[in-house]
């Protein structure tokens, strides 16, 4: 545990002061903790969007996101996505617009920031609403201003493998005040979050550390996902991956209506001290994986920026034979992952607001995720770029192998 400043006060305290210091962090007059990133979501498009009104949004998210909207009352409008940041593409947001719209949602996807200013003047100007996904951004800056802090609300997530957890948790930041009141309101008739639901992300956070603690990773773990991987083993896989089975929904999400713990908070708070120095990591990471593979033509890399504004949760290159490239990686033992996010515009169960987003669709077909979390190894990091260069046949000096 870290020394902390904070310590001293009691557990009961920990959920306001949580929000206040988010709200500094952020600089914002108003911060709301919730259960999850995705009820925050629920609240603000409830909050901010008439029903019945369009919500423009990138479809290379999670699909809960989309039900989120959905279940708020609001439509669900796709707009393609820049394929390089991952992200909505502000053209292609623009041209989504009709007088329906009631509000734009952005993700920073990946902890790569938009640079929402334009946006957010274009958007006021309309009156229509700006709502700000950055449950995978906490801590990254434009400008020296905050993700969350452009619109009218930012969402965080401080879920397990977001850059600050507290298992399960969220915020909602917003400049105002009639919205922050509404969302206390409406938190206030939720239950606490069941202790089961706090001790299964424990279970899985504990598991995840044991799984990728280094004397057991390599020469366990690995080889056993490696095995799965290789031989299509499906149990192995489902493992490592996330949301088989997309789902749409309707209505209140009940089992999302439920409020942070204090126990939780508290958490959080202790943790919020480290999240610059682990951005710091996940930036030299990135720096190494830029310098080793910024010359191959053949990968799509994301824009290289050391200015605070790209937190890089991970880094995410694509390449349009993927699974070939993963397969040569997990033979070299590099534990590296395809990004399992789908193109919601072209998901079964939303169809009835399907859009062609030939981005996304080509994203969604071709990111591959390389780590870059604090506890991950330079040599590790090192390991991969090889192992990349190989693949396409460069050594690491940049020549072609004979
Ligand atoms: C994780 C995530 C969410 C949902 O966060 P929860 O806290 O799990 O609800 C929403 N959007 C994005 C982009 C995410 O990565």
């Amino acid at each position: 545990m870290r020394e902390s400043a904070l310590s001293g006060f009691s557990v009961g305290d920990a959920l306001p002061r949580l929000e206040d210091a988010v709200a500094r962090r952020v600089g914002l007059p108003h911060a709301v903790a919730t259960a999850r990133a995705r009820t925050g979501l629920f609240l603000a498009v409830r909050q901010l969007v008439e029903p019945g009104r369009e919500v423009v949004l990138s479809p290379y998210t999670i699909h809960e996101v989309v039900n989120m909207v959905i279940c708020a009352g609001g439509v669900p409008v796709f707009a393609d996505i820049d394929r390089a940041t991952c992200n909505l593409d502000p053209a292609a947001a623009q041209a989504a617009i009709t007088e329906s719209t009631g509000a734009v949602l952005a993700t920073h996807l990946h902890g790569l920031a938009m640079d929402l200013e334009p946006m957010a003047r274009w958007c006021a100007a309309r009156g229509i609403a700006l709502i700000e996904d950055a449950a995978q951004a906490f801590g990254a800056r434009v400008g020296g201003r905050s993700v969350g802090s452009f619109g009218d609300a930012g969402v965080f997530s401080f879920g397990m493998y977001k850059n600050l957890t507290s298992f399960l948790g969220g915020m909602l930041v917003t400049p105002h005040q009639e919205a922050a009141d509404g969302w206390r309101r409406a938190r206030s008739s939720y239950p606490a979050t069941p202790f089961g639901e706090i001790l299964g992300e424990m279970g899985r956070a504990a598991s995840t550390d044991l799984a990728t603690w280094p004397p057991l990773f390599r020469p366990l773990v690995f080889p056993l996902f490696r095995f799965g991987y290789l031989r299509g083993i499906g149990w192995l896989n489902s493992r490592v991956t996330v949301e088989s089975n997309p789902l749409a929904r309707e209505g209140e999400p009940r089992e999302y209506m439920v409020q942070m713990r204090s126990a939780q908070a508290k958490v959080a708070l202790d943790r919020m001290e480290g999240v610059d120095e682990d951005v710091a990591v996940r930036i030299e990471h990135a720096r190494r994986y830029q310098e080793g593979l910024g010359d191959l033509d053949a990968l799509l890399l994301p824009p290289w920026r050391e200015d605070g504004s790209h937190t890089y949760s991970y880094f995410p290159v694509q390449f349009e034979d993927r699974e070939a490239l993963i397969r040569h990686m997990m033979r070299s033992g590099c534990d590296v992952a395809a990004q399992h996010l789908r193109n919601c515009a072209d998901l079964p169960c939303f169809e009835a607001y399907a859009r062609d987003c030939p981005q996304a669709r080509l994203t969604a077909a071709s990111t591959i995720l390389l780590p870059t979390y604090p506890r991950y190894g330079v040599e590790d990091v090192e390991r991969n770029v090889r192992a990349i260069r190989c693949f396409f046949g460069r050594n690491p000096g940049g020549a072609v192998f004979s």
